[in-house]
C-alpha cells in the first residue's frame, strides 16, 4: 500500500503543540486562549489540504522552467546544496518583507499575524494564499537552475524549521542569536509594539535582516497581534476582511495613481476607517463569549474530527481520484468555517451543518457502497425532517448555554 509520508507533519506538529501546552500549563504560564487556538488550527488545517492539492502542480512548473528557462545547470554537490540554502533563504526574506509591505501580498501574509497569542498554535497559521504566493517566489530557484528534486527536499527542511520559533518558552540562545533565527527574533516579528513593527524577516538565517536593516533584538516585552486587534475567530473573515478593505479602498480612489497604490502601496496607505465600516456591516464582532464546557467540548470533537480526517486523506491521497479528493477538500473547509462560527455563536452553522452532513453521507457512500446504508441515510433525512424544531432548539441551546 502506498501512503504519503507528509501525513504524519501533522502528528509531529500537534505533539509538539500539546507538549509546549502542558509545559507552559506546569509553569503556571497562560500562553494559549482558547478561541484563538483553535482559531489558529483552522488555518492551518485549510492550508495543509491546499498544500496537498498545489504541491504536485508547483513540482511541474519547477520541472518545466528548470527544462526550458534554466540560466546554469547545477549538480547536486555539497557547495551547491549550501547555495541553494542561501539562495531559498534570501528569497524568503525578500517575500516577507513583500508581504509586510505591499497590499497585495500583505491581503494573505495578514492571515499569521492576527492572533494574539504566540505559540506553536500560530505556526500552524499559513493561509491557501499565501502557499500560493510564496510558490511564485520559489519559481526563481528552478529558473536559476537547481533541479526541482533538490528544491522540493530544502523546501521540507525550510518550511519545518519556522515552526519551532513559535513559542514564548524559550528564551535566548546565546552566540545562535547571531546566526539563526531564534523564537526571540521571531517574537519581535509578531510584536506590535511600534519599536518592533515591520523587523526581523528573516526564516533561518538572522544575517539578512542584519544586512538589509530591518533587525531588532527583543529588549521589551513583545505584545503579540495586528496592531488593531481583529478580535474574529471566524474562518472565513480572517481570511477576507483585508482583500474587502482592499476592494472599498480601491473603489474609493479616484485617481488611477491612487488605485494603484491601494494594491501595491503599503498598509498604512489603507485608511483604518474602512475595516470598522465593514465590520459594521458584516462581522458583527463576538462579544466577550463565555463557552459553555458543552460548546467548548463539541468544538474540540470537532476539531479532533477534522484532524484526523485530514491525516487519513493526505495518508492516503494516492488513491483519492479527483471527485473524491475534492469532497473530501470540501468537508474539511465545511468544518474548518463551521468551527470558527460555533466560536462566534453564528446562529447559520445549523443550516452549514445540513450540507456537511450530506457531504459526509456522500463520502460514506462512495467508499462502502452498502444498501444498508442508503436505507440508514435516508431515515436519517426523514428524522430531521420530522423533528427539524426539537434539532434546531437543541442546537441554540449548544451554542448559547452557559
Ligand atoms: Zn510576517
Ligand atoms: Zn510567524
Amino acid at each position: 500500500m502506498k501512503v504519503n509520508f507528509i501525513a504524519f507533519a501533522i502528528p509531529f506538529f500537534v505533539s509538539f503543540m500539546l507538549l509546549e501546552y502542558f509545559i507552559s500549563k506546569n509553569k503556571s504560564k497562560k500562553l494559549h486562549q482558547f478561541n484563538e487556538s483553535v482559531a489558529n488550527l483552522n488555518v492551518g488545517i485549510a492550508e495543509r489540504i491546499a498544500d496537498l492539492l498545489t504541491t504536485g502542480s508547483f513540482f511541474f512548473i519547477f520541472t518545466w522552467l528548470n527544462a526550458n528557462y534554466s540560466i546554469f545547470s547545477i549538480k547536486s554537490t555539497p557547495t551547491t546544496w549550501v547555495l541553494l540554502f542561501l539562495a531559498t533563504d534570501l528569497l524568503w526574506y525578500w517575500y516577507h518583507r513583500i508581504g509586510h509591505t505591499v497590499n497585495l501580498f500583505w491581503a494573505s501574509h495578514i492571515v499569521h499575524h492576527q492572533s494574539d497569542d504566540f505559540n506553536y498554535t500560530v505556526a500552524a497559521r499559513i493561509t491557501v494564499f499565501q502557499a500560493v504566493a510564496r510558490g511564485l517566489f520559489w519559481c526563481a530557484l528552478p529558473i536559476i537552475g537547481f533541479s526541482p528534486e533538490m528544491i522540493t527536499i530544502l523546501l521540507l527542511i525550510h518550511g519545518t524549521y519556522p515552526f519551532f520559533t513559535h513559542t514564548q518558552l524559550i528564551g535566548k540562545l546565546g552566540w545562535l542569536e547571531y546566526i539563526i533565527v531564534t523564537p526571540s527574533h521571531h517574537r519581535v516579528h509578531h510584536s506590535s509594539n511600534p519599536e518592533y513593527l515591520d523587523k526581523n524577516y528573516g526564516d533561518m538565517l538572522i544575517i539578512w535582516d542584519k544586512i538589509f536593516g530591518t533587525y531588532a533584538e527583543e529588549i521589551t516585552e513583545p505584545h503579540f497581534g495586528l496592531t488593531k486587534s481583529l478580535g474574529s475567530y471566524s474562518f472565513l473573515w480572517q481570511h477576507f476582511h483585508y482583500v474587502l478593505e482592499l476592494v472599498v479602498a480601491f473603489r474609493m480612489a479616484k485617481t488611477f495613481r491612487q488605485k494603484v497604490k491601494v494594491i501595491f502601496g503599503g498598509p498604512s496607505d489603507i485608511d483604518g476607517r474602512i475595516r470598522q465600516l465593514l465590520e459594521r456591516k458584516y462581522s458583527q464582532k463576538a462579544p466577550d463569549i463565555q463557552y459553555s464546557q458543552k460548546l467548548i467540548r463539541a468544538v474540540v470533537s470537532q476539531t479532533i474530527v477534522t484532524v484526523t480526517v485530514l491525516f487519513f486523506t493526505i495518508l492516503f491521497s494516492e488513491y483519492l481520484m479527483g471527485v473524491a479528493l475534492f469532497v473530501m477538500t470540501g468537508f474539511i473547509i465545511l468544518s474548518v468555517i463551521i468551527t470558527g462560527a460555533m466560536l462566534e455563536q453564528k446562529k447559520w452553522i445549523f443550516h452549514l451543518e445540513f450540507v456537511r452532513i450530506a457531504v459526509a453521507s456522500y463520502v460514506a457512500l462512495s467508499f462502502f457502497s452498502n444498501p444498508y446504508l442508503i436505507v440508514v441515510f435516508v431515515l436519517l433525512g426523514v428524522i430531521s425532517v420530522l423533528f427539524y424544531q426539537t434539532i434546531h432548539s437543541r442546537s441554540r441551546e449548544l451554542l448559547f448555554s452557559n
